[in-house]
């Protein structure tokens, strides 16, 4: 990511992308074999933050904390302090985890203008707007951005910049809808009372509509964007 940015500098603005308050401590090992093995994530969330845990082939699962504030001391000791009470499946993973395990990710953003270029040049990914990854949307949109870009580029050839504009536009007006998600951390914060109530209430088929609505929304592909 830090080098994504740095590519940026001479295309657009030099801002650095400016970190939040948020860290992503992740890892990947051989623990908790029925859940590695098998086909179904967990994530749980509470006041500490969210813990999330995923099947990843091999007998591997990737498991990730994103805490609040920094940890201090042993971030191993340190996680299993903030997040002991997170039910017996986290804390059979905070004992199989040593700091060697662990690898931070601060969460940054980039502001994302309306021109990611000049001339012939552009961005795509997280050079041109990097994001928290509490969306699960980084790697997303960076391939959305490819599958617009080179769209752009078979329908206008011969006025290239025109195309680059042109798919800038249309992608920085969705991706800033994610981003504004992303930075609002609210997936790692428990739900306000009354969403939990409606959650329970409502249908589980118009909750996946309304999902699907919400990634039609920052999809160019969904929607089929035309150029
Ligand atoms: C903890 C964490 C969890 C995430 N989870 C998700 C998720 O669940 N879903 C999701 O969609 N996204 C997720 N993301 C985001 C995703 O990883 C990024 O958005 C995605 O990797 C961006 O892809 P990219 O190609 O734009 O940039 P990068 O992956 O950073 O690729 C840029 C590449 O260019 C190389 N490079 C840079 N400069 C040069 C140079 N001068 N010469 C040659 N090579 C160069 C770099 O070494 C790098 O390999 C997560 C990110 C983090 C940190």
């Amino acid at each position: 990511m830090t080098l994504a940015c740095r590519r940026r500098a001479p295309v657009l603005d030099p801002a650095p992308a400016t970190a939040n308050e948020w860290t992503t401590w992740q890892g990947l090992s051989s623990v908790l074999p029925e859940l590695a093995t098998g086909t179904t994530g967990v994530c749980v969330v509470g006041t500490a933050g969210l813990v999330g845990l995923l099947p990843s082939g091999d007998g591997l699962l990737m498991w990730w904390f994103d805490v609040h504030q920094p940890l201090e001391g042993s971030p191993a000791a340190a996680l299993a302090e903030r997040f002991a009470g997170y039910g017996a499946l986290v804390e059979q993973l905070l004992e199989n985890i040593r700091d060697e395990d662990l690898e931070s990710f601060r969460h940054v953003t980039h502001h994302v203008p309306d021109q990611w270029g000049h001339g012939g040049a552009t961005l795509l990914g997280d050079a041109a707007h990097a994001f928290p990854p509490t969306q699960a949307q980084g790697a997303n949109q960076a391939l959305e951005d490819a599958w617009l870009l080179s769209r752009a580029l078979r329908v206008a050839p011969a006025d290239v910049p025109r195309a680059l504009r042109r798919y800038e536009a249309l992608r920085a007006r969705r991706v800033r809808r994610v981003s504004r998600r992303a930075v609002s951390e609210r997936t790692n914060k428990p739900l306000p009372a009354p969403v939990r109530v409606l959650a329970r209430i409502i249908p589980p088929r118009l909750v996946g509509e309304a999902y699907v609505a919400q990634l039609r929304g920052v999809s160019s592909i969904l929607d089929y964007e035309t150029v």
